[in-house]
């Protein structure tokens, strides 16, 4: 707050955005705590004073949805430095039509929901204690994060041997294009867990059933095909399952060893315990955990960070050369500021289950609004992640040159981090 005011004696500009920015102070005011907001006293005095004149503008007295205006902070009263018309890149799987089956459900956000989102879809599902996301596949590569409980997994490999693992809490899988799979919850209460997948057209509703592909053949094809006469396959389905309550599973071992039969079971390592990974990269404000295929072979067209950020912290200012990112929020809650070139920048506020978006190379910043940690995930559809940090480059380019460009001190220009440290803390 002092610092703000401090640039503004220095540094003359308009009375619109000096009042602005005022009011952004006075705002952020409103959702910090006690201990801040007395640090904050005498800023805050100037606030009101020029709140007073500028209410006028800024009132809003017309049909308001107050639910969503209050969850969408940033958009409501964005920063002074907003400009210009910058794509929606947030929506939340809160709005997404939950498909309730029994044994679970799912809910998806794609290119339709969130049109910026060209390389990425996700789905959210829930699977029952013994409900089945029944035996599939799909032309896009899936991954996926186990949000809540525990799940069976099964699939074959290109060369036809079998795969079959458990996984829990805080653990992911990923299935190539076209590998099939199921997914069954475990107990006592099933599982949740995220899918992403590298299309932003995919829709889950969409995809390769076995059920379905069966109910759509000749019967007696189906009966030619596995050498069996047509009245044993009276009892099939004629409609697609998709999730549906089964029993539980037996042991993990019974299950591998009859999906084995006399045949092999999988080298392939299609899951990757995320759970007991230590941290990537670690620094007082957070932690980043990366897994792409240099850590997770299988997984090579999907690169991922887990990020979680303290309270006060940020996830510095960066971009991605090789890859758009899609974003979950997983705990907390933050702010971005998508910087969409020509002068253009939109902030908009994030909330835990809403998805975030960010088109390959634009400069953005995630910064915890919050009084917990927060939590979100980077997903790429890319072998590797890559990021570039923006005080990385300032500390790799000759100081005189940069100093030309950003007229500040060489004092400010040695405090910048010359590393890439991914999350940094609050000053
Ligand atoms: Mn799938
Ligand atoms: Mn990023």
């Amino acid at each position: 707050m002092e610092k703000v005011e401090q640039e503004m004696k220095e540094t003359p500009e308009p009375a619109e955005v000096s009042r602005r920015r005022f009011l952004g102070a006075g705002s952020v005011a409103a959702i910090v705590g006690a201990a801040e907001l007395t640090a904050m006293a005498s800023g805050q005095q100037a606030a009101d004073t020029r709140k007073a004149e500028h209410d006028r503008s800024e009132s809003n007295p017309g049909p308001e949805n107050q639910g969503l205006a209050a969850l969408s902070a940033d958009s409501e009263l964005p920063p002074a430095t907003d400009h210009g018309d910058t794509p929606t890149f947030w929506t939340s799987f809160a709005l997404a039509r939950r498909r309730i089956e029994e044994g679970g459900w799912a809910r998806q956000t794609n290119v339709k929901d969130l049109p910026i989102a060209k390389e990425i879809a996700a789905v959210n599902m829930r699977l029952t204690s013994g409900g089945v996301r029944e035996l599939h596949w799909h032309a896009a590569a899936e991954w996926s994060l186990m949000l809540n409980g525990s799940a069976r997994l099964t699939a074959i490999d290109t060369e036809g041997n079998a795969y079959v693992n458990d996984v829990g809490k805080g653990d992911l899988w990923y299935f190539p294009a076209g590998v099939p799979h199921s997914i069954q919850g475990l107990g006592p209460d099933g599982c949740e867990f995220l899918l992403v997948f590298d299309d932003g057209t995919f829709s889950e509703f969409d995809t390769t059933l076995v059920s379905d592909w069966t109910a759509r053949t000749p019967r007696e094809v189906l009966a030619k095909n596995w050498g069996v006469p047509v009245s044993a396959l009276a009892g099939m389905p004629t409609e697609e399952l998709y999730i549906f309550q089964a029993e539980l599973p037996g042991s993990l071992e019974e299950d591998r060893r009859a999906a084995r039969g006399r045949g092999k079971l999988t080298e392939v390592a299609f899951d990757f315990k995320a759970s007991t990974m230590p941290a990537t990269l670690h620094t007082p404000s957070g932690e980043v955990r990366v897994i792409d295929s240099r850590n997770f072979p299988v997984s090579t067209n999907i690169a991922a960070a887990l990020v979680r950020v303290r309270p006060g912290g940020m996830r510095e200012l960066h971009w991605h050369p090789n890859a758009d990112e899609w974003q979950y929020y997983i705990e907390g809650q933050g702010r971005m500021t998508l910087f969409a070139n020509g002068g253009k920048a939109r902030t908009m506020t994030f909330h835990l289950g809403d998805v975030g978006y960010v088109p390959r190379t634009f400069g953005h910043y995630i910064e915890n609004t919050g009084t917990t940690d927060l939590v979100f995930l980077e997903m790429f559809k890319a072998n590797r992640y890559v990021d570039l940090s923006l005080s990385q480059w300032m500390r790799r380019t000759p100081p005189k040159l940069v100093k030309e460009h950003l007229k500040i001190s060489e004092e400010t220009l040695q405090a910048i981090p010359e590393a890439n440290e991914r999350v940094v803390p609050g000053k």
